[in-house]
């Protein structure tokens, strides 16, 4: 087969599938309103779950950052990109979550690359949540250690693949929320599954840090427990991007020599660590806890309402709410028939989700009204028929 055939027949086969992806040009994605071609939409498709992307403070703080410092780090953190802005942050994040160091890396999908490429050998297995995030479980694919993976939230099983002989050190992994279903995995569980085999527990945070919890701390402080590796990202809560891995100090220190995602790549603009800062202070104070607050409210109002409707979901109590539609073309119509109302809804269809389980991934968020959630319930209503 060419080169030419070989693409042709991998998009022909999206296209049968009703799975070929094209992204939508907008004229803006976060915050209440989504706008596309002059059109406003209800925006239930953004992570950006408390509201905080166009939070006037932090807008503020990335220009005063921006100022002070330009717009980029000049180089690696290991070179010359390694700023008071990104020292600050590390040190108020490690505070925050209760950790010895905190080391800030580009994005969420670099952090999982790098830990894992980093810690994992060959003689080393890797037991993950079976819905673990595609950066999760791409890493591990990539490794030279063995994948096993176990049932959803499943941790008897885990205990049972941890308890297969291993030459090497196993590494145990979950989501605290899980992106595609909303869902928090059982992580008090999970980590006692571990510890009985000396494996380590890895916890990816994307969707419960700065949303769930005393101080928006996430699912881990919330459920008591404290993994070995806490990565936390910041494109979803915080309302901007990048992210964070919190070890020990000795960890860290085994990450800065090793993870090739810190030192072969420009650190993050200072500018952006200023205004995550910025948007870390807004998450801790009386504030964060009034969006978090408004954030359950809306989440309460529509699974209430949504029981009504013949539609099948997940038990995520979390802000993002999956209405589970089957087939592509069901999930697909769906969409368009929230649209049609004014309603912006991602469908989500295999391979992101299990086959079969096509569906609409909504995200609610704090800068949502109530009557938005009931304008969605009514659309979700017509559009189902
Ligand atoms: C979004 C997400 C990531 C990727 O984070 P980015 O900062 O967007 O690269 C990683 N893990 C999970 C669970 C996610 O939901």
């Amino acid at each position: 087969m060419t080169w030419q055939a070989r693409i042709n027949t991998a998009l022909d086969e999206r296209r049968a599938a009703d799975a070929f992806r094209v992204r939508n040009v907008v004229e803006k994605g976060a915050g209440r309103f989504l706008i596309r071609e002059g059109r406003r939409f209800c925006n239930f498709s953004s992570n950006d779950y408390l509201g905080l992307s166009q939070h006037p403070a932090i807008v503020r703080a990335w220009q005063q950052g921006a100022e002070r410092y330009g717009v980029g780090s000049g180089g690696s953190g290991h070179v010359s990109g390694y700023t008071t802005a990104h020292r600050a942050l590390e040190e108020a994040l490690a505070d925050w979550l209760g950790y010895p160091r905190a080391l800030l890396f580009i994005s969420g999908f670099a952090a999982n690359q790098a830990v894992i490429a980093a810690l994992m050998g060959k003689d080393d297995r890797i037991v993950a949540d079976r819905l673990s995030h595609a950066s999760l479980l791409e890493a591990a694919n990539l490794s030279p250690a063995q994948l096993r993976r176990f049932a959803h939230n499943d941790a008897g099983q885990l205990a049972t693949l941890l308890d297969k002989p291993c030459d090497g050190q196993q590494l145990a992994v979950t989501e605290g929320v899980f992106s595609m279903d909303g869902d928090s995995a059982p992580l008090a569980a999970l980590q006692e599954a571990a510890k009985r085999q000396n494996a380590w527990l890895l916890v990816d945070d994307a969707h419960g840090i700065g949303v769930m919890g005393e101080e928006g701390r996430g699912s881990a402080h919330l459920q008591n427990v404290k993994p070995e590796l806490l990565i936390v990202t910041f494109g979803k809560g915080f309302g901007a991007s990048g992210a964070a891995v919190l070890c020990s100090e000795s960890v860290a220190d085994y990450l800065l020599q090793f993870a090739r995602h810190l030192i072969y790549s420009t650190s993050m603009p200072p500018a952006q660590a200023v205004a995550l800062s910025a948007s870390l202070a807004v998450i801790r104070s009386a504030e964060g806890e009034e969006r978090r607050q408004r954030l359950n409210g809306h989440i309460a109002r529509f699974r209430e309402a949504l029981r009504a409707l013949p539609f099948r979901t997940t038990d995520s109590q979390s802000a993002i709410q999956p209405v589970i539609a089957g087939d592509n073309s069901r999930a697909l119509s769906l969409a368009d028939g929230l649209r049609e109302r004014g309603m912006w809804a991602t469908a989500i269809r295999p391979p992101t989700v299990p086959a079969g389980t096509a569906r609409l991934r909504l995200t609610l968020t704090a800068a949502h009204e109530a009557q938005d959630i009931d304008a969605l319930v009514e659309a979700l209503h017509v559009a189902g028929q």
